[in-house]
């Protein structure tokens, strides 16, 4: 039988939805910022998106554009001033930065309370405690979250398999998946050093990718039934594709993630959750 398909963009509908009336319930107007240096390609995509969800759920949102050859001294007082600035909400620093720009810098002079994407070292650190709900995290970490919650499926217990192990999504989607004392699944972290990937995949019920590499989990790499999350954004010729073959994969799996409608549809309502999140800390 195919695996049931986890539908992102109905996940996404519904908790955007869910923000929009509590926006308006508490008649708030939340200002979210984004600072992009230079020119991207793949940026610009994130920040049409980023604006459109902004708009339906009627957040405002402003776009900083600044000079490719910003130094990294003048875009850190740029970022601190966007800090110290009542108005705004949050702050999201669109990636890539230019190569002769520390990001990590960067990212480290957003205020810990405008920090949308969760990534500062007080935010991050907060996902360690088991008895802290972090107000903020890592979006697509959110995502995955919430795509396997979806499922209804209970993860107390279950092996769990992370291939990838980027701060934004692998390490805290591993944290997340132990945040409870009693309910936790127990994962297992994979990366490029991994002897025997397929060994570890074929054992996992639940299995997260995050790498970057088409295809690069098959069919017979997976466990019948498993409930399989692809993080993974690929172009192939002139098609967005996962890490995960999709169409072997789901003849095997129990539940899947389709890459583009997976967990990329849920990451945007993940922010504007996280935003509504960083405004209720500041008005409690
Ligand atoms: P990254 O690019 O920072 O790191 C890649 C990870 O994959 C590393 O942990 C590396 O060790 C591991 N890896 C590389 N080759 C491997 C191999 N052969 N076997 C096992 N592990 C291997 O990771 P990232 O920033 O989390 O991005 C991963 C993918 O997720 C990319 O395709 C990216 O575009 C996508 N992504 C999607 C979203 C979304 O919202 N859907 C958000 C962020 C990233």
């Amino acid at each position: 039988m195919n695996a049931k398909i986890i539908d992102g963009n109905k996940i996404a509908e519904k908790i955007k939805q869910k923000i929009k009336t509590e926006l308006e319930k508490l008649k708030a107007k939340l200002v979210l910022v984004a600072v992009q240096v230079g020119e991207n390609p793949a940026s610009k995509v994130y920040v049409k998106n980023q604006k459109s969800s902004c708009e339906e759920v009627g957040v405002i949102y402003n776009l900083v554009q600044l000079a490719e050859n910003i130094s990294e001294d003048s875009l850190i007082s740029e970022v601190k001033k966007l800090g110290q600035n009542e108005k705004i909400t949050g702050i999201i620093l669109q990636m890539p930065l230019p190569p002769s720009i520390n990001s990590r810098k960067i990212q480290m002079s957003i205020p810990e309370e405008k920090d949308v994407e969760g990534v500062t070292p007080a935010n991050l650190g907060k996902l360690l405690y088991s008895d802290v709900q972090p107000v903020v995290a890592p979006c697509t970490a959110l995502s995955v979250m919430e795509c396997i919650k979806s499922t209804g499926e209970n993860i107390k217990g279950k092996e769990a398999v992370i291939v990838g192990h980027s701060e934004i999504v692998g390490k805290p989607v591993m944290l997340m998946l132990l945040s409870s004392l009693l309910e936790s699944a127990t994962p297992t972290v994979c990366h490029i050093a991994t002897k025997d990937l397929a060994g570890h995949t074929k054992r996992a019920e639940l299995l997260i990718v995050a790498v970057g590499q088409a295809g690069l989990i098959k069919g017979n790499m997976l466990k019948e039934g498993a409930i399989v999350i692809d993080v993974g954004i690929n172009r192939v010729g002139n098609k967005i594709c996962g890490d995960v073959d999709f169409d072997e994969a789901i003849k095997v799996a129990g539940y899947i993630t389709p890459v583009p409608g997976g967990v990329g549809a849920v990451t945007t309502a993940m922010l504007l959750k996280n935003l509504l999140g960083l405004y209720k800390t500041r008005i409690a």
